[in-house]
Order: structure tokens, then C-alpha cells, then sequence
């Protein structure tokens, strides 16, 4: 009645969110620990060495790390330190023992361009890199002082791997972080075009800790063993895999990347039960079930989230694998990663195309788009979510701030769904300018291809330098859409306005878009036009060009 939908579970009392003010993430993560000590437990796998961490050597790593940062490189609280490097091993350890100086971690996608990485480090206020050694070379143009992951031959450089072998692990934390400061800074497009800092609190992810905690151990037990090729940098893979899971002392089998055939061996030589994954993984198993050189027998559960999951995939899905329990959640970076999921004891089969029920201690409204008003069950509008995983607001942007967050602590998040009348969530679209391939999010829409990459030619590349965006005097004006795609979802679709006598082709926009930006980012098709069509106050016409597109390709 009221238009507020809660969530229903009631927490155990060793399930609720810690509620000193002193504690902060790291200590809390250590602190479960003793029980896979004492049973001499394993926290990490490489599915490509099978190279083995126990949890005894994850924290003595995690202290000897913390020590190095803090009395050999210096890092201190509330020093920014950016992070950039595919998952490993190491990458726990690394986030962890950040965390535990009461620095803030600001991790990046390690395939994103030069051009991508000086921008996060300047915008976070970066005070020190740790990079991959093959990423090195991006960072050199942002001057920042960097350290390795791993050692390299020529040894110029310091790595994590000589602090933590050369430090005694101390105990935690060195110059105590509060709930109130700030954890991370992950960057997010949010609801509007371009890349924002997320700013995530201690508070913050004690919150989604605790609840990953009451979802794990109400699906898991600890004999499960976990595989994590989500990365590690997107808030999906470090809420659950650097953070969550190591609460419930399980096992976790790491991939670099995703490789389909990777993944069906990881499965079979680590038996592995449970994997969190995103719709073109789910995807990839339905269409290659038949042929496939894999075993997937011991795999009991499978998590789908990051972007929508087609009723379609998921009624192939069982049919093709009746013993896999396959459940969707959904969250954002702004929610910490999760907000609503299936507890194990609701029948995800029964409501598919669902996204589940609100985790704990989340409250949602769906809001008319036009009113602004709440409205009831099985009507839809936009999803606001408050909650005690919700950011503190975007990094010196307080224009965005307010447009996303309301007074009352609301978060608008730019999704279209409803409830229905038991609670469960469906998400049937998204206002906000996002294109999501492959789970990752496309942040370059309409705006910032203008201005950030500067496409219409309001910057110039000056002399060599890759740090600023090049711009191309052809192109008098551009939108990016979203074009729906089997296997990745979403890609993204350009609409060119080219100066006049410009004989410019599609392959050479592809061309020049895809030299400045991450391989995920890439348009993939050009459409050219003599105008973007705009309403009276300039804003492009997005809906009108995506339902063009569709109808032309329909028609084909
Ligand atoms: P990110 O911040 O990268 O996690 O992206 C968050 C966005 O991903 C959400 O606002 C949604 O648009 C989308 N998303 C995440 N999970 C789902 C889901 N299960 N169904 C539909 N969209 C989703």
C-alpha cells in the first residue's frame, strides 16, 4: 500500500551486518578465518598451474603485504592506489592488503587503452599504481609511481611478490580505517553517459559482505568448490570472489580470463559446483550442450548476473541441464553489486525471467516515469533501491550525486522493471544510456563520444602523446545506440553525421573508434545520417534511433 516493496528474510544473528563503527572490511575479512585455518582449508586454485593458496598462507601474504605498502612504498590511509591487472592469485591479496593500510583501491579493466587508464588515474587522485608487467607500458604516460604484481627478469621495478616475500606479516590494520571512509572507487557510468567514480564505503561492503554471507551459506556448504572468471576489477567479481566468499572459508578455482573450453576442464579436474557467471556464458553451454567435450556433473549451481537473462537461454538451459539450479540476480556498482537474488529456497524455475527477491535489508520502489509517483506490484516504471550497500555518491561530482541519489537515500537506477504480487523482480529495460557487451559496461553514449573521445573534433591528439583523445574532422556529429545481440547481449551501434564531401566508410570509423578504446567498447557497425535527430532541448533521440535500426533489420 505504502509503494515500497522490503525484503522478506529474517537474518541469524552471526548473519547480521556488523555494527561497530571501528571495523573495517579487511579486519572483518581476516577475521573469519580461523575456522579454514584450523582445517588447514585451500582459498584459491589456478585453474591454469594448479598452483594451491591455503587461507593460512592468504592471510600471511595479505599482513606481509600490508606491512611492505605501509613502511617500504609509504602508502597510507586514505591514499588512493590504482590497480590494474587481470585476476590471479595474488589479486586478493593485493585488494586486501590495500584495504588494510585504509587506502583506497581503484581497480581497472587491464585491456582498457592508455587513453582509458590516465583518465581513471587522474580523476581517482592516484598516488601509486600496482600493474600486471604486460600492462606496464599504459601507465608510463600518467608518471604515477608503480609497482609490479609479479617479479620480471631485469627487476627495475618493485613487485608484490618481493614486498611480501621480504616482510613479516603484522598484524592488521596499521592506521585503522573507520566504517565511514571511504574503501574503493570503482568507476561506473551510472545513469547518464559518461564514466563516474563509485564511491564505496568500508560500511559498504561490510554490508553486501554479510549478505553474500547469508546467501552463500544458505545455498553452500564448504566442501563447494567456486570457479571465478568474473574479473576481479568489476564490483561483481570483488564483492563476491576478493571479499565475500573467503567469509565462508570456500574454495575458489581462478581463471586469468574466460575461455569456454578453459572452463569446461577447471569443471571437471577441480570438480567444481558453483559458478557465478553472466548471460553469453549461459548462452555459450546451451548452444554447444550437444557437442561439447566437457563434464559437467559435479556442477550444481549457477549464478547469472551483470545483464539480463533471456526467459528463452534460461528454459534451454534446464532443459539441456536439469541438475544445474540455475538462478539470476541483479545488482549495480552503485548497490555494491547485488540487490536482489533467489534464496534457495525459492523456486527460481517457477518464476524464470525473474531476478529473484531483494536481499536483505534492501527496500525498492518502482516509481512512474512520468509522475514520479510509486507504483503497485506487476506495473512498470523505474526500480529505486535504498539500502545500506548503497555508495556514498560519485567522486567530486555532485551534479551526478544528487541526480542519482535522492534525500532519503534513494538510488535511481535508470532500470525498468516491476515486482510481481510474491515480491520477485523482473527487469524488462533500461532508460538510462548503458550499453552492456558481454557484461561489461559501455559508458561511451551519445555525449562523451563527442566530448570525451572528441569525434567531432573539439581536441586534437597532440604530437604523440595517446593520453588525449584524437578527434576526426569528418564527423560533424554522432550517436552510439545499443544494437541487441545474441552472444554478447548488447553492441554498440554509431550513427555518423559526416562533414560535407566526406566520403568516410564505415570500416575506417571502426577503425578510428577502436584505436582509442578498450576491445569491449568497439562499435561494431556505422550507420551514416544526415542528422541525429534531437528534441527541442538538444537531448538525442536515442529511442527513435534504436527503433529505426530494429525496424530496418526486421525488414531485411
Ligand atoms: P554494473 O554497474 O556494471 O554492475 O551494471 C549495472 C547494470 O547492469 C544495471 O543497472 C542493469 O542495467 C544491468 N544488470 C545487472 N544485472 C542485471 C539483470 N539480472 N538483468 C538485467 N539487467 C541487469
Amino acid at each position: 500500500k505504502t509503494g515500497i516493496f522490503n525484503s522478506l528474510v529474517e537474518l541469524d544473528e552471526h548473519q547480521k551486518i556488523p555494527t561497530d563503527p571501528n571495523l573495517d572490511v579487511a579486519s572483518y575479512v581476516l577475521s573469519q578465518f580461523p575456522h579454514a585455518l584450523a582445517e588447514s582449508r585451500i582459498a584459491l586454485i589456478d585453474a591454469a598451474t594448479n598452483c594451491q593458496i591455503s587461507y593460512a598462507h592468504l592471510q600471511r601474504s595479505i599482513r606481509s603485504l600490508a606491512y611492505g605498502l605501509y613502511h617500504a612504498v609509504g602508502v597510507r590511509k586514505g591514499d588512493v592506489v590504482f590497480l590494474l591487472a587481470p585476476n590471479s592469485l595474488l589479486y586478493p591479496t593485493v585488494c586486501l592488503a590495500i584495504l588494510s593500510v585504509g587506502a583506497v583501491l581503484t581497480p581497472a579493466n587491464p585491456v582498457n587503452t592508455t587513453l582509458e587508464i590516465a583518465k581513471q588515474v587522474a580523476d581517482s587522485g592516484a598516488k601509486l599504481a600496482i600493474s600486471a608487467p604486460e600492462e606496464l607500458h599504459k601507465l608510463i604516460s600518467t608518471k604515477l609511481p608503480t609497482m609490479l604484481t609479479t617479479k620480471t627478469s631485469d627487476g627495475t621495478l618493485l613487485s608484490v611478490e618481493e614486498l611480501i616475500e621480504c616482510c613479516d606479516p603484522i598484524d592488521l590494520p596499521l592506521e585503522r580505517p573507520t566504517q565511514t571512509d571511504t574503501a574503493a572507487v570503482l568507476y561506473s557510468s551510472g545513469t547518464t553517459g559518461t564514466s563516474k567514480g563509485v564511491i564505496l564505503t568500508h560500511a559498504n561492503f561490510l554490508s553486501i559482505i554479510s549478505l553474500l554471507k547469508w546467501s552463500v551459506s544458505a545455498s553452500s556448504s564448504q566442501d563447494d568448490v567456486f570457479l571465478c572468471f568474473i574479473p576481479m576489477f568489476h564490483i561483481y567479481g570483488l564483492a563476491f570472489f576478493v571479499l565475500g566468499l573467503f567469509c565462508s572459508g570456500i574454495t575458489t578455482v581462478v581463471m586469468q580470463r574466460f575461455d569456454f573450453q578453459a572452463m569446461l576442464n577447471a569443471i571437471k579436474v577441480h570438480q567444481v559446483n558453483n559458478i557465478p557467471a553472466v548471460p553469453p556464458v549461459i548462452l555459450a553451454l546451451v548452444k554447444h550442450a550437444s557437442n561439447m567435450k566437457g563434464d559437467l556433473s559435479s556442477l550444481r549451481r549457477l549464478g547469472s548476473g551483470a545483464a539480463p537473462l533471456s526467459k528463452e537461454v534460461t528454459d534451454g538451459f534446464r532443459e539441456k541441464f536439469p541438475w544445474v539450479e540455475l538462478r539470476q540476480g541483479y545488482g549495480l556498482t552503485e548497490t555494491c553489486g547485488a540487490a536482489s537474488f533467489f534464496a534457495l529456497d525459492e523456486d527460481a524455475k517457477a518464476h524464470s525471467g525473474s531476478c529473484g527477491s531483494l536481499i536483505p535489508h534492501f527496500s525498492a520502489k518502482i516509481v512512474d516515469v512520468e509522475t514520479g509517483s510509486p507504483l503497485p506490484p506487476n506495473k512498470e516504471g523505474e526500480l529505486w533501491l535504498r539500502s545500506p550497500t548503497i555508495m556514498k555518491g560519485y567522486l567530486r561530482n555532485e551534479e551526478a550525486t544528487t541526480a542519482t541519489l535522492d534525500p532519503q537515500g534513494w538510488l535511481r537506477t535508470g532500470d525498468l522493471g516491476y515486482f510481481n504480487e510474491d515480491g520477485f523482480l523482473y527487469i524488462v529495460d533500461r532508460i538510462k544510456e548503458l550499453i552492456k557487451h558481454n557484461g561489461y559496461q559501455n559508458p561511451q553514449m551519445v555525449k562523451s563520444w563527442i566530448h570525451i573521445y572528441g569525434i567531432t573534433g573539439c581536441s586534437r591528439r597532440t604530437g604523440s602523446s595517446t593520453t588525449q583523445p584524437s578527434s576526426n574532422p569528418q564527423i560533424v556529429d554522432a550517436a552510439v545506440i545499443p544494437l541487441e545481440d545474441e552472444e554478447a547481449g548488447q553492441v554498440p551501434m554509431a550513427y555518423v553525421v559526416r562533414a560535407s564531401g566526406s566520403e568516410l566508410t564505415e570500416s575506417q570509423v571502426i577503425r578510428f573508434i577502436a584505436d582509442q578504446v578498450a576491445p569491449y567498447k568497439k562499435v561494431r557497425r556505422v550507420g551514416f545520417i544526415g542528422t541525429i535527430p534531437k528534441s527541442a532541448a538538444g537531448k538525442i533521440l536515442r529511442k527513435q534511433l534504436i527503433s529505426q535500426t530494429q525496424q530496418q533489420l526486421n525488414s531485411r
